[in-house]
């Protein structure tokens, strides 16, 4: 298996030590069905690591984005994790569980004045700031509540997480952030330094996403505290902070390598070190922002078959009860997942399919050419596995289709942490 929590027993798939086919019996399907030991145990990889190699002022910061809901707040907060939030929901959600506030950074390209002051009047800690026009907001709504916001500047360092090379132009042209190679970045931190109401603490970078080796963020380590540097030598400012952004990866299927995250951590810090002292930098308090690697494989999805369908000569469906509203992933980017027959689980796959939902568009696919047992049928249960990021998070009511809850197992205990919606709640904004 992908991951270490599933296992089969009996022919049946196992998840976090549960039988998969018990917890569809007691909450229905579709479901999201999460394991909250496995997100603490993915947290620990970034705190023991990050506190071991960068020291203790290293700091893990979740990316809500991935999965946001106010139980997960609840679960990182007491294994030591902070946030990023990118949106006023985000910031409500956090500030619900009762999440100090103090450790959430509001990142986000587009902030308007009530984003801005929304998170001020709720006390987050620091903002990641993209562009002039939100530096020059922050700048005078802190002045007016007589307090200095602390901010990191987002710079984009310039490497195409494709060949991994640092090229010119490459992520130059991002929408986030302000260029290092153009001036923007260097100009952008003299600005800052001469306003009243700003206390900067340092730079943000994050270069791009299922990462498995730790050659990305060395390189970016390398470009960003060598700007860091040089803003030393012009302006005498020295970073406190160096936010090296989230992206190491997962498995969706056995062809994704498995990752050794502490030793990535480990490579990077030793890095982060030699570079400082050849630089002849303090070591900045690092911080790094993972948001897959926390719960994508902290998450499955059961669903029902509801029917197969043979077009002989042609192709197979396999239809289910959920789809690309509550998973759109392939939809948009024709993302990996391995399907599992969750009740048939030691039989063989020959059958060639594609799992397909239930949504009113061609394009709803779960996974195409996979393989489930011959013998595939109506009332089948199938987990797609994986599923912890950005399936929760992404999901939609397109067709009106409620969404579904997030039932959330921790040894032999299992509750509800996200209530399905119901038809109730699907009409109760419009009048
Ligand atoms: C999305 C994002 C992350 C998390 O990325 P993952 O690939 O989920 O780890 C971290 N930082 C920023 C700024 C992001 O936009």
């Amino acid at each position: 298996m992908i991951c270490s929590n599933l296992e089969i027993i009996n022919g049946v798939l196992h998840f976090g030590g549960r039988n998969t086919v018990e917890l569809a019996s007691k909450y229905g399907s579709p479901i999201y069905v999460m394991d909250e030991q496995t997100i603490r145990r993915n947290c620990r990889k970034y705190t023991v690591a990050m506190k071991k190699y960068f020291g203790d002022n290293a700091k893990a910061f979740y990316a809500s984005k991935a999965c946001c809901f106010k139980k997960i707040y609840s679960i990182i907060e007491s294994e030591g994790v902070c946030a990023d939030v990118v949106s006023p929901g985000e910031i409500y959600t956090a500030k619900s569980a009762g999440f100090n506030m103090n450790n959430v950074c509001f990142h986000s390209n587009s902030k308007n004045d009530f984003d801005i002051n929304f998170a001020m009047d709720n006390g987050v800690g620091c903002f990641a700031v993209d562009n002039i026009e939100e530096l020059e907001a922050i700048n005078a709504f802190a002045g007016e509540r007589g307090i200095k916001q602390k901010i990191l500047f987002r710079v984009t360092p310039g490497i195409d997480t494709h060949t991994y090379e640092a090229v010119n132009t490459g992520k130059v042209d991002s929408k986030f952030g302000f260029p290092i190679e153009t001036g923007a970045a260097m100009a952008i931190t003299k600005t800052a330094l001469a306003m009243d109401n700003i206390d900067l603490a340092g730079f943000h970078c994050h270069v791009g996403s299922q990462l498995f080796d730790s050659d990305v963020f060395v390189r970016s380590a390398e470009i960003m505290l060598q700007f860091i540097a040089d803003v030393k030598a012009e302006t005498g400012y020295e970073a406190r902070e160096l936010d090296l952004g989230g992206g190491y990866g997962v498995r969706y299927t056995e062809n994704d390598p498995e990752i050794d995250i502490e030793d990535n951590i480990r490579q990077v810090a030793e890095y982060v070190k030699k570079l400082c002292r050849e630089l002849n930098l303090n070591e900045p308090a690092i911080r790094m922002e993972p948001g897959r690697s926390i719960v994508a494989d902290a998450g499955i999805t059961l669903y029902k078959v509801g029917n197969v369908k043979r077009i002989d000569g042609y192709k197979n469906y396999v239809a289910i009860d959920g789809g690309m509203g509550d998973n759109p992933r392939y939809a948009l980017y024709e993302s990996e997942y391995t399907v599992v027959a969750a009740d048939k689980a030691d039989e063989p796959c020959d059958f060639l399919c594609d799992l397909v939902g239930r949504f009113c568009e061609s394009g709803d696919i779960i996974q195409p050419r996979i393989k489930l047992p011959e013998t595939v049928a109506r009332g089948d249960l199938v987990a797609v596995l994986t599923t912890g990021a950005y399936n929760y998070s992404m999901a939609s009511n397109y067709n009106r289709i409620p969404k579904l809850p997030v039932v959330m197992i921790n040894g032999d205990d299992d509750y509800i942490a996200v209530k399905g919606e119901t038809l109730e709640d699907l009409i109760r904004n419009d009048v």
